[in-house]
């Protein structure tokens, strides 16, 4: 149902509105957990100003340790239903559990399904049945071809609306959080007519790796880039250290707007 064997065309996905697909370089951005209500409304005017369409940001966050904050929850959902009621900006935003599809449904524009959860196979029939768009992260030792796969269980639910996000694989080097496997943008794309997107955030782990991850993003040929901003990532509960602040963020959205695709 992904492959593009049926469907030459390569597909446009809307998210609210908003469309992801060829020629779009879509702006993503927001927190990467929904904290408090005052982070996440700085994050997404901060994301808006520069030009962002869509809000991401976590209410169930996918963490390495049972220690480390675990996002709001139902009350995060809240959060970023007002958010999207004051800026208008739909939102994407991360289900962890089938039993929460319904939930996070009711309050999200489009469901993200994380790496950690690539190829959990009842959470992915459950998203194909949530009549919401899926963003499905690369697992971050996925094949591609276990990705599109992993895209067929959505797809084989009666939901195309997929958009695939590459976000970095696990490899021996260690001086990134993740390797950025920015060919397997150009490969998803022949294999596949879903829009695919590029994680420069999760990629690198690292702020100052957003923006030349993000050209290679665009230079590939992308159909959109998905970014962790933060009003104060000192203080930020969740990947601070790769969170951009106002300025770079306004530097990256220029970049996105005004690099002619390259061809
Ligand atoms: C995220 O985008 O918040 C996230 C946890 O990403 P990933 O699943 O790629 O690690």
């Amino acid at each position: 149902l992904v492959s593009r064997e049926n469907h030459a065309e390569r597909s446009v996905v809307r998210v609210g509105g908003v469309p992801i697909g060829p020629g779009t370089m879509t702006l993503i951005a927001g927190p990467c957990a929904v904290e408090t209500p005052e982070q996440t409304l700085g994050a997404a005017q901060m994301a808006q100003a520069a030009g962002a369409t869509l809000l991401r940001g976590g209410a169930f966050k996918p963490r390495t340790s049972p220690y480390a904050f675990q996002g709001l929850g139902k009350a995060g959902l809240r959060i970023l239903a007002d958010v999207r009621e004051e800026t208008g900006m739909p939102v994407v935003t991360e289900v962890v559990d089938a039993a929460d599809v319904d939930l996070v449904a009711s309050y999200a524009d489009m469901l993200q399904i994380g790496t950690r959860n690539a190829q959990n196979f009842a959470l992915l029939q459950a998203a194909g049945e949530s009549g919401k768009p899926v963003m499905l992260k690369r697992g971050m030792s996925g094949t591609i071809e276990e990705w599109l796969m992993a895209a067929e269980y959505v797809a084989q639910r009666g939901n195309l609306d997929i958009v695939l996000c590459e976000r970095g694989i696990r490899t021996f080097e260690k001086a990134t959080r993740n390797t950025l496997d920015i060919s397997a943008v150009p490969v998803a794309q022949r294999l596949s007519h879903l829009p695919v997107i590029v994680d420069p955030s999760h990629s690198g782990g690292s702020r100052d790796l957003v923006l030349p991850l993000t050209r290679a993003a665009i230079a590939v040929g992308a159909d959109g880039v998905i970014i962790d901003v933060h009003p104060h990532p000192e203080a930020a509960l969740c990947d601070g250290p790769q969170a951009l602040v106002d300025g770079d963020l306004r530097e990256l959205a220029k970049l996105v707007r005004d690099l002619p695709p390259i061809v």
